[in-house]
């Protein structure tokens, strides 16, 4: 990394952690993919039951291989060959984990996060459920303020997932959100994570990297 980049970038994760304690959330900085398996490896152990929220973050840092290798008890969504009604029960069953472990659409320099969900599972772990919650996002996911995390959300991350999902919604063919009425609108769910009442239940790691949409 450039030097003034860096220097940058040690100035924003100051502000960023000190956001996220204010609103009783923990935010570390690693530099890459081998610092973050490190810092996961240090906290899986066999009495741990394990969920994760659908993610291309995740998948993108070899996380859910990490987790099939390690000996927690892994809810495996994504798990090949499950039948509709055997993934809405990893959803269910994702609630009573000890640790959920996702990525956020956009997170904000005042210390929130930001995200949109189709089915809702996702959000609704976030929110409620598991005991902890890891949340893991790459440097294109931190955003200004409110206004630009929804812009952010709307412009590239509703519209790259439904691309990557092969939906038949507008913003496939325009690369904008339309607020569509598809019957495939994969946006359902738009929830701000701000204040916790749990203090530390949510941990943000951000990975110096561009990762994900
Ligand atoms: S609301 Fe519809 S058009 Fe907008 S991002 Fe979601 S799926 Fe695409």
């Amino acid at each position: 990394m450039e030097k003034n980049v860096e220097k940058l970038l040690r100035i924003k994760e100051k502000e960023l952690i000190q956001a996220f304690e204010a609103n009783n959330m923990t935010c570390l900085f690693v530099k890459d993919k081998d610092e973050l398996t490190h810092y996961l490896k240090g906290i899986f152990n066999q009495q741990k039951k394990v969920a994760v929220g659908g993610s291309v973050t995740l998948n993108q840092l070899g996380v859910i291989d990490l987790i099939r290798e390690s000996d927690v008890d892994f809810i495996d969504r994504y798990e090949e060959g499950l039948s509709r009604d055997e993934m809405m029960n990893r959803f269910r069953e994702s609630f009573f984990a000890d640790l959920f472990i996702t990525s956020t659409n956009a997170l904000t320099m005042d210390g929130c996060l930001y995200n949109i969900d189709g089915t809702g599972n996702r959000v609704a772990a976030m929110i409620f459920g598991p005991k902890e919650v890891i949340v893991i996002a790459g440097l294109n996911k931190i955003c200004l303020n409110e206004q630009e995390a929804i812009a952010h959300i709307r412009e590239c991350s509703a519209p790259t997932n439904a691309m990557r999902l092969n939906k038949k919604t507008p913003c496939v063919k325009t690369g904008h959100c339309m607020d569509c009425r598809s019957p495939e609108r994969i946006c359902s769910s738009y929830v701000k994570l701000g204040y916790q009442g749990q203090v530390n239940r949510i941990k943000v790691i951000i990975v110096e990297e561009n990762l994900g949409y």
